[in-house]
């Protein structure tokens, strides 16, 4: 039996699906808004364990999602800090070359940034680099100055704060279990009871594709899951970092090479880097679901992206199950850091989307398909773009589904 009626469901407490509801919730103030998050609480996934980075846009293609959504949403997520008293800083960060052959990739970095928007990239020298950073050697360093840190955790709970505050329902320990398309309306079943809406927004990360099958659709790809590890710098060595170092990406893969962090805390964390995982929500090496580890090695996909990627995964598992490996990955950045300085951090899965023909999806991806609307592919910088994000999301909501 349906239980109550909405205008606008959203699945998934995450901050992008909180920046959905959020965003909503300023346009339309009148509509029934619901929120559906299977945890007890809010940003208990991915939103919760990231790196608390506000990227500045540096690394994106110009003129995709991720670079004008990333570009805008930083400049709006520090006013959002700002605005609501959330301990963050506009710190900066350098990004070091260590070879010569990554010299004309960091140059390509500078020259993204500033068709990006971004001011104040400049690249330096080992001896300036040492000034910014005095523990980091390399050949040269990107400066990018509008480089942030904050709390995405403490986000979430802000937006969550504010869409009750205005009218709007989060329901936790509700998780969606089927999805009905009717001819007048969309039944959301879940462990809560079932609910009704004219609108529905799939934001639910690792486990977005699934939902869209729920709801009848072929998402046209597979979210594989991509555990990233960290470690801490020990209390006593956090000093050897200021704020960010990071290496020049490999522009093969998704993702940003391990680096040093300081957190919103002061406390400094290395990594992460990116194992593939053996569960959608696999935080540790024991972490094992065959019916997720069956649905990837049935994904054709899958078996391409192996075939591309064998050798780059196989080192991450190294790095995975040898800190010394993983050490000598930092030294690269930080010639002064030891095994010693170092003790395990916590871990983080990003829900990557993957293409039959074996890709990973690169920009930001939002599916409309009648009154669903499914958020597939949002890795980072969503986090720091998660407001703009959210704008983008209830434009299309509004124009394809009619929303508001
Ligand atoms: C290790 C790591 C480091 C990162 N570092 C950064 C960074 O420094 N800066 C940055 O901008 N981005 C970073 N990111 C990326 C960023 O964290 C993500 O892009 C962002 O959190 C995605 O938000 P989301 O809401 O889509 O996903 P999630 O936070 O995973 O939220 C999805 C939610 O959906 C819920 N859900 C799933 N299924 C159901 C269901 N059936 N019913 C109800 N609810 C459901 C889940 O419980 C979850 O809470 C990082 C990510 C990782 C993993």
């Amino acid at each position: 039996m349906t239980k109550s009626r909405y205008d606008a469901i959203v699945i998934g407490g995450g901050v992008v699906g909180l920046g959905v509801a959020l965003e909503i919730s300023r346009r339309f103030p009148r509509l029934r808004l619901l929120l559906l998050e299977k945890e007890d609480r809010v940003g208990r996934h991915q939103s919760g364990h990231n790196s608390g980075v506000i990227h500045s846009g540096v690394y994106y293609k110009p003129g995709s999602l991720k670079a004008r959504l990333c570009v805008t949403g930083a400049a709006a997520m520090v006013e959002f800090c700002r605005e609501h008293g959330i301990a963050h800083e506009v710190c900066g960060k350098v990004i070091v070359a260590i070879h010569a052959d990554e010299l004309p990739r960091l140059d390509d970095l500078r020259k993204r940034g500033e068709a990006n928007g971004l001011t104040g990239l400049r690249l330096i020298g080992p001896e300036e680099l040492r000034e910014i950073e005095p523990h980091a050697s390399g050949l040269q360093a990107l400066v990018v100055p509008s480089t942030g840190i904050t709390d995405y955790a403490v986000v979430c709970e802000k937006y969550a704060e504010l869409i009750s505050a205005s009218g709007g329902t989060i329901f936790t320990s509700a998780a969606a279990i089927g999805v009905r398309r009717l001819s007048n309306e969309i039944v959301v079943e879940t462990s809560r009871g079932a609910f009704a809406t004219t609108s529905l927004i799939n934001c639910a990360g690792l486990f977005s594709d699934h939902i869209a099958r729920m709801a009848g659709d072929d998402p046209g790809v597979m979210i594989v899951p991509f555990r990233g590890e960290y470690y801490d710098l020990t209390p006593e060595r956090a000093s050897l970092v200021r704020a960010l170092i990071y290496p020049v990406p490999d522009p093969r893969f998704p993702f940003l090479g391990v680096h040093f962090t300081r957190r919103i805390t002061g406390k400094v964390d290395a990594g992460p880097n990116a194992v593939l995982a053996l569960a959608r929500e696999g935080y540790r090496h024991r972490d094992i679901n065959l019916r997720d580890l069956a649905s990837s090695l049935a994904f054709p996909g899958f078996w391409r992206m192996a075939r591309q990627h064998w050798r780059n995964g196989l080192d991450e598992w190294h790095r995975s199950l040898s800190k010394a490996a993983f050490v000598r990955a930092l030294q690269r950045l930080l010639p002064e850091v030891r095994e010693n300085d170092l003790v395990p951090g916590g871990s983080g899965v990003r829900a990557q989307a993957l293409k039959p023909d074996g890709t990973l999806v690169d920009d930001f991806e939002f599916v409309p398909s009648g009154k669903v609307l499914h958020v597939l592919n949002v890795p980072s910088p969503a986090a720091t773009a998660s407001l703009t994000i959210g704008k983008a999301i209830v434009d299309t909501a509004s124009e394809t589904m009619g929303l508001g």
